[in-house]
């Protein structure tokens, strides 16, 4: 059994978290981290001692959670989006799984931008996402830009437009045009069910990652 802590355990993505991995029989669910629940990360990771946390917290504890888990040789899967990637090298002492966007489809829409870059001649990016997410551009949108640009490094990365509404979930639309034609690229998150199977793969596979740090769910295909 692999045993599973979540840190922001009682917000949206958490709360997803937890259920699903109490659904896995091959989990356990030893532990709900969150400020809101009074239960502090590192006295629950020493508490608990689980083999992998699961973070979907704050841009501004992400950093911090994923340093206090890896001293604590416990490894770490990342939802969190909105810090800065940079901040987490070298670490030792366990893995670190992130990915922007667990869902197959927004992984699957990345890999078709990033070739449909190579091929037309100009792009933008539209993420459409809930109104109380912290962070824009989305996570998702910034890899997205990244990868298009890594595809066709003779052209800038595609510039970002972030639209915030109450009613969406997280979507995004990948445009891109050239001569008498355009090519939309869309991918739809219904409803955060979406995410699990990405999140839980990740967890099965953290502790044995070919990196110690890795990002991107098309890395675990
Ligand atoms: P939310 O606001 O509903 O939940 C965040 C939770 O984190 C809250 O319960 C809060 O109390 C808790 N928290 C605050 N500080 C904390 C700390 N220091 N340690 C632990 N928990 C702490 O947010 P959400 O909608 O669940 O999103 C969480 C994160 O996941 C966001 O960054 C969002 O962009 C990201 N997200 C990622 C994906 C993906 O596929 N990677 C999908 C959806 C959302």
């Amino acid at each position: 059994m692999i045993r599973v802590a979540v840190s922001g355990a009682a917000g949206r993505m958490g709360q997803e978290t937890c259920a699903a991995v109490e659904g896995a029989q091959d989990m356990d669910l030893v532990a709900r981290i969150d400020p809101s629940l009074g239960v502090e990360l590192e006295p629950a990771l020493a508490e608990h001692t689980p083999d992998v946390l699961v973070d979907f917290s704050v841009p501004d504890s992400a950093v911090a959670n994923i340093r206090a888990a890896v001293t604590a040789g416990v490894h770490v899967v990342v939802g969190t989006t909105g810090f800065d990637l940079d901040a987490i090298g070298g670490l030792s002492g366990a893995n670190v799984f992130i990915a922007p966007n667990f869902a197959v489809g927004a992984v699957l829409m990345m890999l078709f931008a990033a070739e449909a870059a190579k091929h037309m001649r100009a792009a933008e990016i539209i993420e459409l996402h809930h109104d109380r997410k912290l962070d824009a551009p989305s996570g998702t949108a910034a890899l997205t830009a990244r990868r298009m640009h890594e595809a066709a490094p003779d052209r800038p990365a595609p510039p970002i437009h972030s639209v915030r509404l109450p009613g969406l979930v997280a979507h995004q639309e990948v445009i891109l045009g050239d001569v008498g034609q355009t090519l939309t690229i869309r991918h739809d998150s219904l409803d955060r069910s979406s995410f699990m199977p990405g999140v839980l793969l990740a967890i099965r596979r953290v502790g044995t990652l070919p990196e110690p740090v890795v990002v991107g769910l098309e890395r675990l295909f």
